[in-house]
């Protein structure tokens, strides 16, 4: 059998760190084992900086690849919104191309698996074909309820393509809300009782005005739906926040992601506690949108589950898991490298129903393996890059 091994200075696991008396050892993909040095015997390869499993990308558009570099920076979300809408048009092969130079850059990047928002059948070609293992959540919206079903209905109808045109298996295809401001209470009923849908991702209190919308029917959410040519009216607001309004909806067993957390506070999460809940960090797309990030320290402190994203190229300048950790690190020096990798690798792998193939090093998965170097004193740093091995 043809065994590789693999030692750095640093072993991370997908729970936790080991020192560089440890190694994996691989066999073509599959994890074999982690044994002592002593006891790995000959042609051990050592590596300067750290081995990690692959990472797992928890929020990504890969039909927006081509509106990398199109949206200007610290706009709000409003008006990023407003811009996306009018300029996602563009020639068929341009997006396709786009799609697959952005699928090659994950798959550089370390990436193994994605969680995917689409609106259309444009990437499934590109994704059908990948390496990485792909959760396609097919999005939908609209605010009047009248045109609940006719939403609903498209978006089954694409569920259908994708399975029957083998681009997935059906487990790993879900319809979901887009987000709790653009979707009327018709439409969220009708994708939570959905049976196949057995996870789901929504972008949840991405902006301040979210919730204001919902306390108070006003802001600049008016004025999307205005420029929309949409009557807000149209949306009744519930007097309450956001998470708190549509939370009610879903089925305590179905498991959700909750993207961006923007404005989330300590009384969202304390009035919406649930088993199945996965909250996806975007800092480098938040930064971009509107300038702010999530309170990542009372997500830690209320011991949430977190998770990693990198969002579209609209919304980021590269699609990497390990920029989004540096960001993260370097905005709050105080959370550990370990702490990190968790939520990128075992923890994005559980929020996808993927752990038995990703996360972590265990025996018979094929998580990936990869090297990332130029650590200081165990933490990421500016040049830290990340090497694939396996
Ligand atoms: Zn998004």
């Amino acid at each position: 059998m043809a065994y590789r091994k693999w030692r750095a200075d640093a072993l991370f696991t997908g729970s936790g760190l080991l020192n560089q008396d440890q190694v994996l050892i691989t066999e073509k993909e599959h994890v074999e084992a982690i044994v002592n040095l002593q006891d790995a015997g000959p042609d051990i390869e050592f590596l300067p900086g750290l081995i990690c499993p692959g990472f797992v990308n928890c929020h990504c558009h890969i039909e927006l690849s081509h509106m990398r570099g199109l949206i200007p920076e610290r706009t709000g979300l409003v008006d990023f919104l407003i811009t996306v809408i009018s300029r996602r048009r563009a020639k068929p092969e341009f997006i396709l191309e786009m799609a697959a130079a952005a699928e090659q850059e994950m798959y550089r990047n370390g990436i193994v698996a994605v969680g995917d928002i689409c609106n259309n059948l444009d990437s499934f070609p590109i994704k059908a074909k990948s390496k990485m293992i792909f959760h396609h959540f097919i999005e939908t919206m609209g605010i009047m309820p009248q045109i609940a079903e006719e939403r609903y209905q498209a978006s089954v109808k694409i569920r259908e393509t994708v399975i029957s045109e083998g681009f997935s298996p059906a487990e790993r295809v879900s319809i979901v809300p887009h987000a709790p401001y653009s979707v009327s209470r018709d439409l969220f009923e009708k994708i939570a009782l959905d049976p196949d849908n057995h996870l789901l991702s929504i972008h949840n209190q991405e902006d301040a005005e979210e919730n204001r919308f919902f306390l108070h029917g006003d802001g600049e959410f008016q004025r999307l739906y205005r420029v929309l040519g949409i009557e807000p009216s149209n949306f009744n607001p519930t007097g309450k926040r956001s998470l708190e309004s549509y939370m009610p909806y879903f089925r305590s067993e179905q498991h959700m992601l909750l993207v961006h957390n923007v404005d989330t506070r300590k009384e969202d999460l304390e009035k919406n506690k649930r088993e199945k809940l996965y909250f996806c960090l975007c800092p480098n797309a938040n930064l971009h949108i509107s300038g702010r990030l999530p309170d990542i320290p009372l997500l830690m402190e209320e011991g949430v589950r977190l998770v990693v994203g990198t969002d579209s190229l609209a919304s980021n300048q590269q699609l990497s898991i390990l920029e989004e950790l540096k960001t993260l690190q370097a905005y709050y020096p105080q959370i550990e490298t370990s702490l990190l990798l968790g939520w990128a690798c075992l923890n994005g792998s559980k929020a996808l129903g993927m752990e038995e193939l990703t996360g972590s090093f265990e025996k018979g998965k094929k998580p990936g393996v990869l090297h990332i170097n130029n650590l200081r004193d165990g933490k990421f740093s500016r040049e830290s890059s990340v090497k694939r091995l396996v």
